[in-house]
């Protein structure tokens, strides 16, 4: 693919924890390597084509106190929305029209959005698409009934493998997250978990943890994400997280997990322009677009007010640049109908 040395497939093939955290921080040659490595894994796993999902921001309530993000309910500062089914159902007409074949949705913890999220999901699944979702913690019960509905993946990062930083940060139990995550798996879900790189007290020791419990966890989608400080959180005044921790974090997920869908988030172009181009020459085969329309888009913060939004023009250059092409044709079928 380019110049760089040739993969070397023992080196690149982490075993241990010390092989983990060497490759965590190589750098220069070595580092080229690495994501060399990562590339002809995911060419090798037959999962070079990039996965295109529109996401739709439903909720900026939230029940859960994160410091690192603005939709905390301490945030008074924060004008809260909620969307209801018809709202939903608009945005994914457009996203269907881009010929996208996985509808996202996202939000707070919001059990007042559980009962809009039943009534959206098998109106969506009328489109013939996918539906993902990432709502947070809910009860067994509940993720069984997004699955009857017709859901048929969730996204739940467990943020940090270290429980005491977890419980100091989310200001809940770890433990919580993960049996939640295990019930996902259970009623039927795909699942989808990850880390933030660069949270407070974060040792290279943690992020290696990171990704053992990923293993553990065995799931189809995993992620790695900056930290990026926002605005009226406790965190806001923390650095970004590291790109280059994050990039190879990326491309060592890869090498252990082949045929994952591993995302380029907005976060990494958010913090270096082109940072999305570099996690898919990482080893990522996943752009998230944002079809939230404008005025609900500026009050899901949780990548800080001036975050980066991923647009459909934006993906396909990356896409483009780094050599790939998109899982599905997403030329545009007809325009239905639109969300004002
Ligand atoms: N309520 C859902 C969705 C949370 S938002 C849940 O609990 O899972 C989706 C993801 O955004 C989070 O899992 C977190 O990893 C990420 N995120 C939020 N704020 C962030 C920040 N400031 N920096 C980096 N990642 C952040």
């Amino acid at each position: 693919m380019n110049a760089y040395c040739e993969p070397r497939p023992v080196l690149f093939q982490p075993t241990d924890r010390a092989d983990i955290q060497h490759l965590l921080t190589c750098e220069g040659e070595e580092q080229q390597a690495l994501f060399q490595a990562a590339r002809a894994a995911r060419q090798a796993a037959g999962m070079d084509a990039v996965k295109l999902r529109g996401v739709i921001e439903l909720s900026n309530y939230c029940q859960k106190t994160c410091d690192y993000c603005a939709i905390r309910p301490q945030n008074k500062e924060m004008i809260r929305y909620r969307m209801d089914a018809d709202a939903i159902l608009a945005i994914t007409a457009e996203i269907v029209a881009e010929g996208i074949t996985t509808v996202f949705l996202q939000s707070g913890q919001d059990p007042k959005s559980d009962a809009i999220v039943l009534e959206a999901i098998p109106r969506i699944r009328q489109a013939d698409v996918n539906v993902l979702l990432n709502l947070g913690e809910k009860s067994r019960a509940m993720y069984a009934r997004y699955v009857e509905a017709g859901a048929d993946s969730y996204i739940l990062k467990f943020e940090t493998s270290d429980p005491v930083m977890y419980q100091n940060i989310v200001g809940t139990p770890l433990a919580k997250r993960l049996e939640c995550a295990r019930w996902i798996k259970e009623v039927g879900m795909k699942l989808g978990t990850g880390n933030i790189i660069g949270l407070p007290d974060q040792t290279l020791d943690t992020l290696v943890d990171d990704i053992l419990l990923a293993q553990e966890l065995q799931p189809d989608f995993v992620s790695s994400s900056p930290f990026i400080p926002n605005e009226n959180t406790p965190l806001e005044n923390l650095g970004v997280g590291d790109l280059q921790l994050t990039l190879n974090s990326i491309a060592i997920c890869r090498l252990l997990f082949p045929h994952a869908l591993i995302p380029a988030v907005s976060a990494l172009e958010k913090i270096k322009k082109g940072g999305q181009l570099m996690g898919l020459n990482a080893g990522a085969n996943v752009l998230t677009i944002n079809f939230t329309p404008k005025d609900f888009r500026d009050k899901y913060a949780i990548y800080s007010k001036e975050r980066f939004v991923v647009s459909l023009d934006h993906a396909h250059a990356t896409i483009a640049a780094a050599g790939l092409r998109p899982r599905q044709a997403a030329q545009p079928v007809q325009s239905v109908s639109s969300c004002s």
